[in-house]
Parts: structure tokens; C-alpha cells; sequence
């Protein structure tokens, strides 16, 4: 499904990303952990085309990112992105935020947009917040919104960059259970994520990133429970 092969990006004289290979299978949630500045970020915007990677190859579904390509809007449209910062349009409602890509770059009718916006809601516990805007609700509200939106594109895959980092502890939970549900429903994930809880019972991998590479990886009962690096050891003493 999400295939990186041997990927490098550099800024600079800074390297970012250094050979980095690494697959999601259809269905499965990998999560991807590490120190600030590792490079998480980066990997996941150069996934959907956000950023172009230097040398190397990603492809979704066999289709290849190539910023430079005439196709990267429709690679884009297939994969959902859901930000640490709720990044929603401030003038539309929850709603409004939900149709617009349906039918500006699906082409949906409205009215078949609305109605598939309307159970997007329910799904996520926000029906009666269709007609919000974004500067009324919560940040965990807003997140759940991002999420809809996104996966109101139909998205072949969802990457995560940290989505409930910027919110009060109280919301967070309301957003990794709809998440939870969708990984339950075989949505095929990459989330950055400091919720190590969220990766030990969700994840079907977890990845360590330290400085541009992936220094280990494996299924999170081993990776966060016996550590074989040094530096995860240390990273994971931090943060648990
Ligand atoms: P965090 O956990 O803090 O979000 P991260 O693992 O997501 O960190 P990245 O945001 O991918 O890290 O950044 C990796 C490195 O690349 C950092 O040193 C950062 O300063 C640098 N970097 C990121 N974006 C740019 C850019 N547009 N121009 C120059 N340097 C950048
Ligand atoms: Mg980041």
C-alpha cells in the first residue's frame, strides 16, 4: 500500500532523511516514533507529495509521488492528512469544511456530499456540531472535523502528524478513540504519535526514527516493551 524505498531529503547541508525504506500493508497501522527533529514530519509530508524528496521512491497503491508530476494532485487526493494543528478553514462550518473537497475535487453533487458529510459526523460524535464553525468548538471537536474531512476524500490510506499533541488532555481521548475505530475498521494509518498507549494497543508496528533513520522497528509489544537500541532504550525512558 505505502511503500518508501531508500528515500533521502536533505535542507540544505542538513540531511533529514537518510535512505529510509519502510512499507504499510493495506490495513495496517504502523506508528512512528522518535526524538524531535528526527525527521517524522518530513517523511510524512514527502508520503503525500507535501514535500519532494530528494533521491528514492514512494509510492501508494503502486501509484508514484512525484511532486513534479502532473498526477501528484490525484496521488494527493488519495491519502488523507490529519495535522498536529487543526488546520480548518475558519469561514466554513464543520459541514461546509467536510463537502468542500467532495465537491470541488470529487466533483460531488452537494447534496450527496452533505449526506455523506452527516454520517462522517455521526461517526466521528459530532452531528450536532454540523453547523459550527471552527472557532466554536474544542480543539479535540476541531480535530475530530480534520478527521472527517479527510476521510471524506474516500482516502486509500490516513497519515497522522501528531494529531492530538496541540490539545487539552481532557479531548485527546475523544480523537484516539475515533482513530481506534478506524484502524478497527482496517483503514490503513501511519501516525506520528507521542501517545505510546495509542501505538502498544493499536499499532501493528512501531518504527524508531533517530536522526534521518529507522534504528528499529517491530510490533510494539516488543519494540516499547524490550527495546534492542541504546538510543530507543533512551528515547522510550523519556517519554513513557
Ligand atoms: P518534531 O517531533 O519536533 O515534530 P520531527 O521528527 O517531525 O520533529 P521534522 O519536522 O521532520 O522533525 O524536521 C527534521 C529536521 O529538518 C529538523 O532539523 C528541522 O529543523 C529540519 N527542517 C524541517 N523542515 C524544514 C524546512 N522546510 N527547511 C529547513 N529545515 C527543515
Ligand atoms: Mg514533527
Amino acid at each position: 500500500m505505502i511503500e518508501v524505498k531508500e528515500v533521502s531529503k536533505c535542507f540544505g547541508a542538513l540531511r533529514v532523511l537518510k535512505s529510509m525504506s519502510f512499507t504499510v500493508a493495506r490495513g495496517e497501522v504502523v506508528c512512528l516514533i522518535g526524538p524531535s527533529g528526527s525527521g517524522k514530519s518530513t517523511m510524512l509530508r514527502c508520503v503525500n507529495g507535501l514535500e519532494r524528496h530528494d533521491s528514492g521512491t514512494i509510492s501508494i497503491d503502486g501509484m508514484t509521488v512525484d511532486t513534479t508530476s502532473k498526477t501528484i494532485g490525484s496521488v494527493r487526493a488519495e491519502v488523507g492528512m490529519v495535522f498536529q494543528r487543526f488546520n480548518l478553514f475558519p469561514h466554513m462550518t464543520a459541514l461546509g469544511n467536510i463537502i468542500e473537497g467532495p465537491v470541488q475535487v470529487r466533483r460531488r453533487p452537494k447534496a450527496a456530499a452533505k449526506e455523506e458529510a452527516m454520517a462522517l459526523l455521526h461517526k466521528v460524535g459530532l452531528a450536532d456540531k454540523a453547523d459550527s464553525y471552527p472557532s466554536q468548538l474544542s480543539g479535540g471537536q476541531q480535530q475530530r472535523i480534520a478527521i472527517a474531512r479527510a476521510l471524506a476524500m474516500k482516502p486509500r490510506a490516513m497519515l497522522f502528524d501528531e494529531p492530538t499533541s496541540a490539545l487539552d488532555p481532557e479531548t485527546v481521548g475523544d480523537v484516539l478513540v475515533v482513530m481506534e475505530d478506524l484502524a478497527r475498521e482496517g483503514m490503513t494509518m501511519l501516525v506520528v504519535t507521542h501517545e505510546m498507549g495509542f501505538a502498544a494497543e493499536v499499532a501493528n508496528r512501531v518504527l524508531f526514527l533517530d536522526r534521518g533513520e529507522i534504528l528499529e522497528e517491530g510490533p510494539p509489544s516488543e519494540l516499547l516493551r524490550r527495546p534492542q537500541n541504546e538510543r530507543t532504550r533512551d528515547f522510550l525512558q523519556r517519554v513513557l
